[in-house]
């Protein structure tokens, strides 16, 4: 078994640095992928950081892993040596339970995140159960494609999940590194898509990647305007906002969806929930059909998400342009082990 070369990190808020290790023989139902690209996901900061206190150290972060496959388990099914495969947040769950059974894998009270008790892709191999390492279509373009496998499917797992109509009007509140993929996402299913951003300048870019309006997330009066008017709102950011104002830009029956991990609770008022029978729900990630089905959608529409590429031995520099907010819009390590 040859060793494994990451980046990793032995404790919170500390630099990463060049780590080897062996994570003895490949389980029979495991994959091992060469890494060839890594997403750099805000979720990566927060387990670098212990902030959702969680984190097991040493630490490999990198959960958006695109590679070929290298090594195969003896009961591996549907995959080959090879084969260029993704892995997300998630690297295993039981498939037994009755979330796994039914496709909800990422549910499953066991699902095991890749970089939490388990090395994750900034590395030059990245090991996971093979239902969880998602065989990717040849028209993805790949060196883009790493932040659609946990961005990408967090943002279009509820399109899924509440059977959106191409005749609904959807919001994205955010427009980072998942709020523009869930832009593109609504665009290509059809629906009218509205863009909440605190930061205008990105005005033209949110109507690039297909904002139909653009409407400040932080003026409550410009949210007023467009009350009573959206079916689901998908909010990606992780800061408090003001929560009631965004439940009234929804129509009856609409939904506010939160995928974004606010640490601060929601003050929410029954009222505004009852009078028009909304909801407030939220998601993480989604499992692996989902993902296939997000990817196949990707592929078919040419949806790629905007990105800045690293080499992933310069991963602190873009950690660091991460944690200061200016990357656009999603960052991609490119492997460069010797
Ligand atoms: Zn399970
Ligand atoms: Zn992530």
């Amino acid at each position: 078994m040859t060793e494994t070369r990451g980046w990793a990190t032995h404790g919170p808020k500390q630099k990463l640095e060049l780590f080897s290790y062996n994570d003895g023989p490949l389980g029979p139902e495991e994959v091992e992928i060469a890494v060839e690209y890594c997403g750099l996901c805000h979720s990566d900061l927060s387990i670098i950081n212990n902030d959702w206190a969680i984190s097991q150290y040493p630490t490999v972060p990198g959960h958006e892993a695109v590679g070929k496959i290298v090594g195969i388990g003896e009961q591996v099914k549907g995959l080959k040596i090879g084969q260029r495969v993704g892995v997300g947040w998630n690297a295993g769950s039981c498939m037994h339970c009755h979330q796994c059974m039914t496709g909800n894998n990422n549910l499953c009270a066991e699902a095991a995140p890749t970089i939490v008790g388990h090395h994750g892709g900034f590395a030059d191999k990245v090991r996971a159960h093979w239902v969880w390492a998602i065989p990717l279509p040849d028209a993805l373009d790949i060196a883009g494609a790493g932040p659609l496998l946990c961005g990408g499917i967090t943002v279009f797992s509820p399109l899924l999940t509440f059977g959106v109509k191409p005749t609904d009007h959807v919001g994205v509140v955010g427009i980072g590194g998942l709020g523009h993929m869930g832009l593109k996402f609504a665009n290509a299913w059809g629906c009218e898509v509205t863009a909440f951003t605190s930061n205008p300048a990105k005005t033209d870019e949110a109507k690039g990647f297909g904002a139909h309006r653009v409407v400040s997330s932080r003026d409550s009066g410009d949210m007023q305007k467009i009350a009573n008017s959206l079916d689901l709102l998908i909010v990606t950011v992780n800061t408090p906002l003001d929560w009631p104002a965004l439940l009234k830009t929804l129509k009856p029956n609409g939904r506010m969806h939160v995928v974004g991990a606010v640490l601060e609770p929601m003050p929410i008022a029954a009222f505004d929930l009852i009078s028009g029978q909304k909801s407030v729900s939220g998601s993480p990630t989604g499992g692996p059909t989902a993902i296939a089905t997000m990817l196949e959608f990707a592929a078919r529409h040419h949806i790629v998400p905007q990105v800045e590429h690293f080499p992933m031995s310069k991963v602190n520099d873009a950690l660091e342009h991460l944690a200061s907010g200016k990357a656009r819009y999603r960052i991609v390590l490119d492997a460069d082990f010797v």
